[in-house]
């Protein structure tokens, strides 16, 4: 059945380029590949349950402000939900619906213990001092209440928001909870920073797992790591640690592109290097070891592999015309539109699905949680193993069954992860 009918009859209103209905389309395209039942294609349609929050905040001045918030949960047949919390001007409910419904399928994909949520503030955290912001997020984590715990939905760091954010948070809900029920209390988001329950590695996970991925799968696709050059856009948290681990295994950073500008170099950008720019001068814009380029250029940049690793549906249909890359490997979620995702495709660009390229952070986020409930301290040697293999499987698995069902890489990830998923459902069943 088409995604158009499922919806009609669901009476939810269909429109083709709206990121909530682009992310179940992929879901649901890839559900009839593996020829899954009708009714567990529609309980995956809609999350299972959507939380919205307005809260006041003080601020510095003494005035309040009202705040929205959200915590989507979309599935949890396979353990408690887990996903993101994103501090950002354009949160909007679908936004976060479509979010929630890639962490079901990455979570799925990994063969973690967790089904999928995301929750978010609207919010430009550039306008508010550190207090306001302690504030907005200590009275966030009040309002959510029962909505969120260590066995029932586990929120981490995502856009706008990072280990701090998530001390504050897990501080909240062990003050909140009872004195005689905080055992597993920090577990109730990962994240943290390693003084407080955080794990090692858990700030490089996803640029880590990505490489992981690219190394898997490029070498069978004709690419040599050592001699491949890249670009990436978006120089935040995933960006700058896939280009520094790329540029560890010998391959060469071209071009780049963040909030403030693009840098073109022929021979090389050195990834640490504007990493450590970067951070002091909060953007990349002025190095001075690169040439400054322009938005267009940076798209047209003859590189073998593109990073998109910024926000949602960057890459239009008509940036998606110039590229000149032979692979893309989505560090960040949805990053191109409905109409350029059939545009890549169909002109022989390969594809490698965020769902499977930045499932290594909510992977040890994993570990972390794990860490926590059993008080114990994995090594930054052991947590790399694990997110090795566990990655490595993963890709391996999308790639078989991209051969089987003769599918992009996309409908693959997705197949995969359903398949788990039916598989779920068909043993447990539905209560009563
Ligand atoms: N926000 C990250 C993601 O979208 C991490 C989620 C997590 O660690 O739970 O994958």
């Amino acid at each position: 059945m088409t995604l158009k009918k499922i919806f009609d009859k669901m009476g939810i209103r269909y429109s083709e380029d709206n990121i909530y209905f682009q992310t179940i389309n992929s879901i649901l395209s890839a559900s009839d590949k593996i020829n899954m039942p009708l009714n567990l294609q529609m309980m995956l349609a809609e999350p299972k349950n959507e939380v919205m929050v307005h809260f006041p905040v003080e601020l510095d001045n003494g005035d309040w402000e009202i705040f929205k918030g959200y915590r989507v949960q979309h599935n949890n047949i396979l353990g408690p939900y887990k996903g993101g919390i994103r501090f950002h001007p354009e949160v909007s409910l679908d936004h976060i619906k479509a979010l929630a419904a890639m962490m079901t399928i990455k979570c799925a994909l990994v063969k973690l213990p967790y089904g999928g949520a995301k929750g978010g503030v609207r919010i430009d955290s550039r306008n508010y001092s550190v207090d306001e912001m302690e504030r907005m997020t200590r009275r966030f984590t009040s309002a959510l209440g029962g909505n969120i715990g260590p066995s029932y939905d586990i929120p981490a760091p995502d856009v706008g928001t990072n280990a701090q954010i998530m001390a504050w948070m897990a501080d909240t809900y062990i003050n909140l909870s009872s004195p005689h029920n905080r055992l597993n209390s920090r577990a109730v988001v990962t994240g943290k920073p390693l003084a407080f329950g955080g794990s090692e590695g858990r700030d490089k996970a996803t640029g880590q797992g990505l490489v992981f991925v690219v190394a898997e799968l490029l070498p069978e696709m004709g690419y040599d790591l050592k001699k491949i050059n890249f670009s990436i856009l978006g120089f935040g948290n995933v960006g700058s640690w896939g280009a520094r681990l790329l540029q560890e295994r010998g391959s060469t950073m071209h071009a780049v592109m963040d909030h403030s500008g693009a840098l073109y170099n022929a021979n090389g950008i050195d990834a640490d290097d504007l990493a450590d720019y970067s951070s002091k001068n909060g953007g990349i814009k002025g190095y001075p070891k690169a040439d400054e380029t322009s938005e267009d250029e940076f798209y047209a940049a003859d590189v073998d592999l593109l990073i998109p690793a910024a926000l949602e549906q960057m890459i239009t249909l008509d940036r998606a015309k110039i590229l000149k890359c032979k692979v893309i490997a989505e560090g960040g979620n949805v990053p191109l539109t409905p109409e350029a995702e059939k545009y890549v495709l169909a002109n022989g660009i390969d594809v490698l699905p965020a769902v499977l390229c930045n499932s290594g952070g909510v992977t040890v986020s994993y570990f972390e949680w794990q860490q926590n409930r059993q008080a114990s301290y994995w090594s930054l040697k052991k947590i790399d193993a694990e997110l090795g293999k566990l990655m490595v499987s993963a890709a391996n698995r999308v790639k078989i069954r991209a051969k089987e069902l003769d599918c992009d890489m996309y409908t693959a990830a997705y197949s995969e992860a359903m398949s788990y998923i039916k598989d779920a459902y068909e043993i447990r069943g539905i209560f009563p």
